[in-house]
């Protein structure tokens, strides 16, 4: 494992990024809020990586961004990197189902503990405990027929495949989300602010036994926090209530939390006012009414505060060690490209292959703000850093 260069995502991708809300950054492509219609869906609501909606869009955006440099040159087979076996494996098998493609899969988990395999799913996805194991996938879809030329669409998850590689370097991008919503909670509470109080709801209400009723959606859990840390009710009650089924939803507790906060009083006091509590911090309650307008709305990503403290705390973990750091220490504390991952996609651009990358990450995590960007932050595909792991140039330039 060593450091291999200082770069970017760019360098691989060019502006063919699309985000969580489906609109590029290459402005060559219109969004969803365009294109709607002509990608056949029903409407301009942002589907979900999990939706049929989602794969059609992306099917739409891999022809389109095929024929911006290759107009004849039609899309006739996908690979795909990842690296969630459920996720990212259920998106390649409906983008290759939707787009009609014949595709291979490589979902990338390092387990340095484990000896390497490969363990071989229906629909050619392929689990590997090794990044590097990537040269030997492209090696076997070979064999198995892919020619990997201008009429072959790769498609690379970005968070913890293209950077943070899973079982490598990802509890770096955790721990920048974390960062983030405790910046937010921390600002709007002031002094109230208490520590302890927010990690140990954040890591309670964070367990996957939670998720009925954050729906596991990092927004909301945020927002929950925030309304604990502020002393609006107790963690023990809310999770009794929670686990009574009396609170069973995100939406219900925003509307109690409204009830707190917003001028309609103490209209469902599903909870007892936690003792001592007198009147909510000032930045609680601006807070709130910006989320609280957004969850009526129908938006997936109502905390926006949190999402843009989320972009400072990730952006400043790229390059943010010299680059004669210690790989253990960069692995550690920088979000770093990963090596594999990068050597892969280089030899198939090389070999005339379109290469795009998708994330799940909404926009206000991933770009800065204009005042941000006026002072010279960068979206994070254009951030400098450390691309780290094994070569597999060697694997690559026999096959
Ligand atoms: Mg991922």
């Amino acid at each position: 494992m060593q450091y291999h260069a200082t770069t970017t995502l760019h360098e691989l991708f060019g502006d063919l990024v699309i985000l969580r809300n489906l609109t590029p950054f290459d402005t060559r492509l219109p969004g969803l809020a365009d294109a709607w219609r002509e990608m056949g869906l029903d409407s301009a609501r942002t589907p979900r990586k999990h939706e049929p909606e989602y794969a059609r869009a992306s099917v739409w955006f891999v022809r389109q961004a095929r024929a911006l440099d290759l107009s004849g040159t039609p899309v006739r087979e996908l690979l795909f990197i990842g690296d969630t076996a459920m996720a990212d494996g259920n998106a390649f098998r409906s983008l290759a189902r939707a787009g009609g493609w014949p595709g291979w899969c490589f979902i990338g988990s390092e387990k340095l503990s484990q000896p390497a395999e490969f363990v071989r799913q229906a629909d050619n996805v392929t689990l590997s405990n090794r990044w590097a194991g990537l040269g030997e996938w492209l090696a076997s879809a070979k064999a198995a027929g892919a020619r990997m030329d201008a009429g072959t669409a790769v498609v690379i998850d970005m968070d913890k495949t293209a950077v943070a590689a899973r079982g490598r370097n990802a509890p770096v991008m955790d721990a920048a989300r974390i960062e983030g919503v405790e910046r937010t909670v921390a600002s709007s509470l002031g002094d109230a602010y208490n520590r302890d109080l927010f990690l140990t709801a954040y890591n309670t209400l964070n367990d996957p036994v939670f998720h009925p009723f954050t729906a596991d959606n990092q927004d909301y859990l945020a927002y929950i926090c925030l309304v604990l840390g502020a002393g609006l009710v107790e963690l023990d009650a809310l999770v009794a209530d929670v686990q009574a089924g009396r609170m069973s939803s995100f939406r219900q507790f925003i509307d109690w939390s409204d009830g707190q906060l917003g001028s309609a009083g103490d209209r469902n006091p599903v909870f007892p006012k936690k003792p001592g509590f007198s009147e909510p911090p000032a930045g609680l309650q601006a807070i709130h009414r910006d989320v609280y307008t957004l969850v009526l709305a129908g938006d997936p990503t109502p905390f926006k505060a949190f999402r843009r403290n989320e972009y400072l705390c990730t952006a400043a973990r790229f390059g943010s060690l010299p680059v004669d750091a210690p790989v253990a220490q960069m692995l550690a504390e920088q979000v770093c490209i990963t090596q594999e991952v990068r050597e892969a996609a280089l030899w198939l651009k090389a070999r005339g292959c379109l290469l795009l990358t998708m994330s799940d990450k909404p926009d206000e995590a991933t770009i800065p703000t204009p005042q941000l960007a006026a002072q010279g932050y960068l979206p994070i595909h254009r951030l400098s850093t450390a691309a780290v792991g094994e070569s597999i140039a060697a694997e690559l330039a026999s096959l």
